[in-house]
C-alpha cells in the first residue's frame, strides 16, 4: 500500500533501488509469514537465509571484504523497511551491524581479516553485550571481570573472563559476541579499566567445548513481544579469551572498551530510532486501510473528525521522526558530530513508534485486542525499542549534557 509519506524525494538512484527492493521484499517475504513466527515465537530461519542472499548482514561492511560497503543513511533507510515488516527481523542484523562496526573503526587489519568476510555474508552472526543482571543503564557498573592469564611481561596469553551478562540479542545463534568486561577493577573512573573483548563461540550451542569452554548460553527468555529473534543470558565461567581478541589490539584496546562501545551505541540509536520509523509507519498504513474498511453510524470511521484528526497527527509524528533519524545518520556520514542528534532522533522516534501503534491500535476497536489483526503484534513489540540502546530517560540525560556542552556561557 503506498502512504503519502514514503519520502524517496532525497535519496540517490542506489538508495531508491535498495529500499524498493527491501520494501517488496518485506512485503512478499516478511509481513506473510512474521504473525505466525510471532505467535510461535519462532527463528526465520528462511527469511535469515533471503537477507544473506540480498546481502543484507554486509550492508556497511568495505567491498574489499565482500560487503556492500554503503553508508549509514542506506543501512537506516533499509533498517526502516525491514522494521515496517517485523522488528525482530532488524533485530538479527541490529547487534550484528553494531559488531561490524567496532571492527571497522576499532579492530586491527589481522582482526577485519578474519571476521568481516565471514560477517559480510551472514555465515557469522554477532551479538553485543553490556548489559548484566543488576545494570542496564549504568554501563560504568559492570561486574563481568577479565583477568589475564599468562606473561604479563610480554602482554602474551589469555584472558580469563568470569561474569553473567543479560538480555543479550542474538546470544545462541551468534558466533562473536562484542563483550565489555572490567580489565582493571582498580581503575578510577571505572570506564578507564573496561576492555572490549571478542569472545568467540560455537553459533547455536549453549554449552561451550574445546576452545569455547567456560561459556554457557542458558534457556532463551521469555518476552511479550520482539519474538523470534533470541534474547539470553551468557554465563562466562573461566571462559579462556586470547590476548589476539582484544579489539584494536592490547597496545591500543586495553582499558578503551567503554569509549568503544559508547561510540558503536550511537550508530545504535540511529538504527533503534529507524525502526521506530518503520514500526509506526506500518501502524499507519493499517489504520488508513482499517479506518476506511469499518464502519459505524452509517458510514466509515475514517469519516469521523476524530479518527481523521488521529490520523493526521500519526502521519505528523511519522514523517517528523523520519526526518529526525535521517539528519542523525546524515551527519554521522558527514564525519560531524551527530551525538545530540542520535539521542534525539532515538528518542522521538521510539516514543513515537509506541504513540502511532497505539493510536492504531485504538481505531482498530475490540479488533485491535485480538490475535487475527497485525496491530496486536505490533502493540507488543512497539515498547521495547523505548528500552534498547538506552530508555528514554537515559536519552534525555545524553540531550541534556549535549545541549549545555555546545551552549557553554
Ligand atoms: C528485548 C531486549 C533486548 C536487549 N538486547 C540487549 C543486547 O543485545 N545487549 C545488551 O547489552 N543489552 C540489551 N538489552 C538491555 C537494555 O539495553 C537495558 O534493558 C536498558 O539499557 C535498560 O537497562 P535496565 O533494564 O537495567 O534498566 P535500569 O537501568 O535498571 O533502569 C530502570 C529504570 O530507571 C530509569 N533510570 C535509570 N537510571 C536513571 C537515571 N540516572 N535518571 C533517571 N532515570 C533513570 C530507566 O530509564 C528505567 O526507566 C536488551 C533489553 C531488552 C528488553
Amino acid at each position: 500500500m503506498a502512504v503519502a509519506t514514503q519520502p524517496y524525494a532525497e535519496q540517490t538512484d542506489e538508495q531508491k533501488a535498495i529500499t524498493e527492493m527491501v520494501h517488496q521484499f518485506v512485503d512478499e517475504q516478511v509481513l506473510p509469514i512474521a504473525e505466525e513466527h510471532d505467535h510461535e515465537d519462532k527463528f526465520p530461519e528462511d527469511v535469515v537465509a533471503q537477507m544473506r542472499e540480498l546481502g543484507l548482514f554486509g550492508v556497511t561492511i568495505p567491498e574489499e571484504y565482500g560487503g556492500m560497503g554503503l553508508d549509514l543513511t542506506t543501512y537506516a533507510l533499509i533498517v526502516e523497511e525491514l522494521s515496517r515488516g517485523w522488528i525482530s527481523i532488524s533485530g538479527i542484523v541490529n547487534t550484528h551491524f553494531i559488531g561490524s562496526y567496532l571492527l571497522m573503526k576499532f579492530g586491527t587489519d589481522e582482526q577485519k581479516e578474519r571476521w568481516l568476510p565471514r560477517m559480510a555474508t551472514g555465515e557469522l552472526r554477532a551479538a553485543f553485550s553490556l548489559s548484566e543482571p543488576g545494570l542496564g543503564s549504568d554501563v560504568q557498573a559492570i561486574g563481568t571481570r577479565a583477568k589475564r592469564d599468562g606473561d604479563t611481561q610480554t602482554g602474551t596469553g589469555d584472558w580469563v573472563i568470569n561474569g553473567q551478562k543479560m538480555w543479550v540479542t542474538n546470544g545462541l545463534r551468534s558466533g562473536l559476541v562484542f563483550l565489555l568486561a572490567k580489565s582493571d577493577p582498580d581503575a578510577s573512573p571505572p570506564y578507564k579499566g573496561m576492555t572490549c573483548f571478542v569472545t568467540e563461540k560455537e553459533p547455536g550451542q549453549s554449552v561451550g567445548e574445546g576452545p569455547y569452554a567456560g561459556l554457557t548460553v542458558p534457556p532463551q527468555i521469555k518476552k511479550m513481544g520482539y519474538k523470534g529473534v533470541e534474547s539470553t543470558e551468557l554465563v562466562y565461567e573461566d571462559y579462556r579469551c586470547p590476548s589476539a581478541n582484544v579489539l584494536g589490539g592490547e597496545e591500543a584496546g586495553l582499558g578503551k572498551g567503554f569509549g568503544q562501545m559508547m561510540d558503536a551505541l550511537e550508530v545504535g540509536r540511529v538504527n533503534v530510532a529507524a525502526r521506530g520509523v518503520g514500526i509506526a509507519q506500518r501502524a499507519l498504513e493499517l489504520a488508513l486501510r482499517y479506518s476506511q474498511e469499518r464502519k459505524t453510524f452509517g458510514k466509515q470511521i475514517a469519516e469521523h473528525q476524530a479518527i481523521q484528526f488521529k490520523l493526521a497527527d500519526m502521519a505528523t509524528k511519522v514523517e517528523a521522526a523520519r526526518l529526525l533519524t535521517r539528519k542523525a545518520a546524515r551527519l554521522k556520514d558527514a564525519g560531524e558530530r551527530s551525538d545530540l542528534e542520535a539521542g534525539m532522533a532515538k528518542l522521538f522516534a521510539s516514543e513515537t513508534g509506541k504513540e502511532v501503534v497505539e493510536d492504531s491500535f485504538r481505531i482498530h476497536g475490540g479488533y485491535g485486542y485480538s490475535k487475527e489483526y497485525e496491530i496486536e503484534r505490533l502493540y507488543r513489540d512497539a515498547p521495547l525499542l523505548l528500552i534498547g540502546e538506552g530508555t528514554s530517560e537515559i536519552q534525555r540525560m545524553v540531550i541534556g549534557k549535549k545541549l549545555l556542552q555546545r551552549h557553554k556561557v
